[in-house]
């Protein structure tokens, strides 16, 4: 059963505030250790009788440029680089309090928030657990995108994007949890965009937030406000996308996750195949 926690939390709270990308609204997150074994959840503070929304694949309500959670009225979006660092860092109990619909941005990456939870105290790391090993593997396609899982002797997550811009182009970027250091190899990687997107996504009523101080943005001729971080930047944020998306099962199966120009609807449609195979082990 995956919700079974396996009881890592936080030393002490910590708390971010700031800007998020599509509300363009501020709002005040503070994560709190939970040692009732609950998992990761929110709580909407800002709501009459703070509801809570978990941190789970059956709360996902909207994948639409970031992963929205809902549980009846109240909703919570843009969760996946707070979430990612909470499963990278092995933290499985988490009470995360907002007093918005919204996470904040803050510069993009996830560097912010794996530096806060440093700070309060690192429990272990996530590949010390016994695993849940998958012994299939999965495919899911839409195009010339997919998703996969794959038996693995680790656990992996690789990505590949490709994009008719000279400055992105196709790149790939690969992690393990064994060998990797996501902190310094994953988290700083930032949300990136393209400059001709803008307008429609703003007129849709998104990326009210966005900015060239919170995200990359490319154009025909190049990034518009470099320098990037790492070659690969934008490989590496949707690798950061993927493990935030995958946290939902609550523990990570011990599986090589391989993803291709694909999306927050896809990365979910992969994490609800997983829990329905995980509920019929
Ligand atoms: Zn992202």
């Amino acid at each position: 059963m995956l919700l079974i926690s396996m009881g890592n939390t936080l030393k002490t709270a910590f708390e971010l505030s700031g800007v998020g990308l599509h509300s363009g609204e501020t709002t005040t997150v503070k994560v709190l250790p939970d040692e009732s074994n609950q998992g990761r959840y929110f709580v909407r503070v800002d709501l009459p009788n703070q509801p809570i929304i978990p941190a789970t694949v059956q709360a996902v309500s909207q994948t639409t440029l970031s992963t929205e959670l809902a549980q009846g009225e109240a909703k919570v979006r843009t969760v996946e680089h707070l979430l990612a660092s909470l499963a990278a860092s092995g933290v499985d109990d988490a009470r995360i309090e907002i007093d918005g619909a919204e996470v904040p941005l803050l510069d993009g990456s996830a560097k912010l928030w794996l530096e806060a939870i440093a700070a309060v105290g690192i429990v272990s790391s996530v590949c010390d657990r016994s695993p849940w090993l998958l012994r299939q593997p999965i495919w899911i396609q839409e195009g010339d995108a997919f998703v996969a899982a794959l038996p693995s002797p680790e656990t992996r997550f690789t990505y590949g994007i490709d994009f008719p811009y000279s400055a992105i182009a196709n790149q790939w970027h690969s992690w393990s949890c064994q060998e990797g250091n996501f902190a310094q190899e994953v988290a700083p990687a930032r949300t990136f965009g393209l400059a001709e997107q803008i307008e429609h996504l703003q007129q849709a009523g998104l990326i009210r937030g966005g900015s060239l101080e919170n995200a990359l943005v490319c154009s025909k001729s190049g990034w518009l406000n470099p320098p990037l971080r790492f070659t690969n930047e934008p490989a590496r944020h949707k690798l950061l996308d993927l493990v935030g998306d995958l946290s939902l099962l609550g523990r990570f199966p011990q599986a090589h996750f391989l993803a291709y120009k694909a999306s927050h609807k896809l990365h979910i449609q992969l994490a609800r195949t997983l829990a329905d195979l995980d509920q019929l082990n």
